[in-house]
C-alpha cells in the first residue's frame, strides 16, 4: 500500500511523526511518501529534524502575508501534479489547517482515499477558529477513514452522519509524540528548561496566536500577563512567540523589556516540553497544549471563547477564560493563590489517549487494505 502523508504546519509535524514512524516500520505492507505544503515552512522544519521526518516533497508555498486563498489554492495545485505522478493507495492528513483541507481535497478529486487523523473535533461555531472549524468539517465529510481522539469526537461524527464503518477511536497521536519525548528526556538524564534563572519563580508559560485574537484579543491579553508579573513578585512570564508580524508586535510592545517577562521565539519540541513541565500554570489558545497539559499535571487557561476540546475542561485540567483582562487576570490569581484549587486542576487523569493511537491508525489502515501481516 502506498501512503502519502501531507502536512505543513508545526502541530502537523508533532501529531503526524508517531504515525510516520509507524508506518515507516510496517515496510512489509507500506510504502510512505511524505509530503510538506510549506505553510509555515520555518516553524516546521526543526520539527522534521527533531523527529526524523524525511520530506519526498516540498510545494514551498509560503509567500509574505498570505492568505487563506493562496493557501489552498497553491496546495490543491501542488497536490494534483504530486498525485497523479505518485499515484498513492492513501492520502492522510491531520487536523484543520487550510493545507489539511486542500491535500484532502486533492485527494478527493483524484478518487484516492483519505484518511484523517484527529478527526471529530468541533465548536459548533463556524468562525471559532476560523477558518479551522470549517476546515474539520469539510474533511470529516470527504474522509474514508476518520481516526477520532475521544468518544466524544466519534459522536459528533456520527451526529454528523458520517459513515460508522469509517470511524476508529485512536486516542490522539500527541500523547504518543509528548511520551517519546519524555522519554528522551529522561533517557538524556535532562530535565531543566534551557532558559536561565528561571527556576527562582513560578512560571506562566504562554502561547497565543490564533487569527481570531489577533488586534484586540492579543492586546488584553498581553495586558493581563503585565499585570499578574506586576502583582505576584515570584511569578516569572515565558512568552513562546509566534514569528506572526501580528502577533508578534502586538506581542512585543506590551511585555518586552518587563524585568519577569522573557519574550523568546519558539522552541523546539524538546525544550517546549521541558518548559512545559517546568511550568507553573500555562495559558494558551493552542489545541496541542490543552491535549498535553493533562499528563504533564499543568492547569491551563484557554485564551478562547470556545474549544473543540471539552475533555480538558470535563478533566478538570483547563478552563475556557476567552482574552478579557480581568477576567484572565482573576483565573491566573485563583491557581496562584489558592492551593486547593490548583490541586484539583492538576490531580487529573488525561482523556487524550494511552500514546499508542498511531498503532491503532496504522491497524486501521491495514484492515482498510486487507492486509494484516505486521511482521516487520
Ligand atoms: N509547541 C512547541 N513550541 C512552541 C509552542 C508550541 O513545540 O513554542 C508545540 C506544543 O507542545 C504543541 C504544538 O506545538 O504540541 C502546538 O502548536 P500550535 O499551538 O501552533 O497549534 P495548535 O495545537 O493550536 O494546532
Amino acid at each position: 500500500i502506498k501512503v502519502l502523508l501531507a502536512f505543513g504546519t508545526r502541530p502537523e509535524a508533532i501529531k503526524l511523526a508517531p504515525l510516520y514512524k509507524e508506518l515507516r516500520n510496517r515496510t512489509n505492507n507500506i510504502q510512505l511518501v511524505c509530503c510538506i505544503t510549506g505553510q509555515h515552512r520555518e516553524l516546521l522544519l526543526p520539527f522534521l529534524d527533531f523527529f526524523g521526518i524525511q520530506a519526498d516533497y516540498d510545494l514551498n508555498i509560503l509567500k509574505e502575508n498570505q492568505g487563506l486563498v493562496h493557501i489552498t489554492s497553491a496546495v490543491l495545485g501542488g497536490m494534483e501534479k504530486i498525485l497523479s505522478k505518485e499515484k498513492p493507495d492513501m492520502v492522510i492528513v491531520q487536523g484543520d489547517t487550510s493545507s489539511a483541507f486542500a491535500a484532502s481535497l486533492a485527494a478527493f478529486y483524484a478518487k484516492i482515499p483519505v484518511g484523517h487523523v484527529e478527526a471529530g473535533l468541533r465548536s459548533y461555531d463556524r468562525f471559532q477558529p476560523f477558518p479551522e472549524e470549517v476546515n474539520r468539517v469539510f474533511i470529516s465529510h470527504m474522509a474514508d477513514l476518520n481516526f477520532c481522539p475521544t468518544q466524544r469526537a466519534a459522536d459528533n461524527l456520527i451526529k454528523e452522519q458520517v459513515s460508522l464503518s469509517s470511524i476508529f477511536i485512536t486516542g490522539n497521536t500527541v500523547i504518543d509524540a509528548l511520551y517519546f519525548t519524555l522519554k528522551r528526556l529522561h533517557d538524556r538524564g535532562e530535565d531543566k528548561p534551557d532558559l536561565e534563572n528561571l527556576s527562582s519563580g513560578r512560571v506562566i508559560l504562554v502561547t497565543a496566536h490564533r487569527r481570531e485574537s489577533f488586534g484586540e484579543g492579543l492586546r488584553n491579553l498581553s495586558l493581563a500577563l503585565r499585570d499578574l508579573a506586576d502583582t505576584y513578585d515570584d511569578v516569572v512570564v515565558v512568552y513562546s512567540v509566534h514569528p506572526n508580524p501580528n502577533v508578534r508586535q502586538a506581542v512585543e510592545s506590551i511585555l518586552k523589556g518587563h524585568d519577569r517577562i522573557r519574550v523568546i521565539p519558539p522552541p523546539g519540541y524538546l525544550s517546549f516540553v521541558k518548559l512545559m513541565k517546568a511550568s507553573y500554570l500555562i495559558i494558551t489558545d493552542s489545541g496541542g497544549i490543552q491535549e498535553e497539559a493533562p499528563s504533564l499535571n499543568k492547569p491551563v487557561l484557554i485564551a478562547r471563547n470556545v474549544t473543540e476540546r471539552p475533555e480538558a475542561v470535563e478533566c478538570g485540567a483547563a478552563r475556557v477564560v476567552g482574552t478579557d483582562r480581568t477576567q484572565m487576570v482573576q483565573e491566573a490569581s485563583k491557581l496562584l493563590n489558592d492551593p486547593a484549587h490548583y490541586r484539583f486542576m492538576t490531580t487529573v487523569s488525561n482523556p487524550f489517549g494511552d500514546g499508542h493511537a498511531s498503532e491503532r491508525i496504522a491497524d486501521a489502515i491495514e484492515a482498510f487494505f486487507g492486509v494484516h501481516l505486521k511482521d516487520k
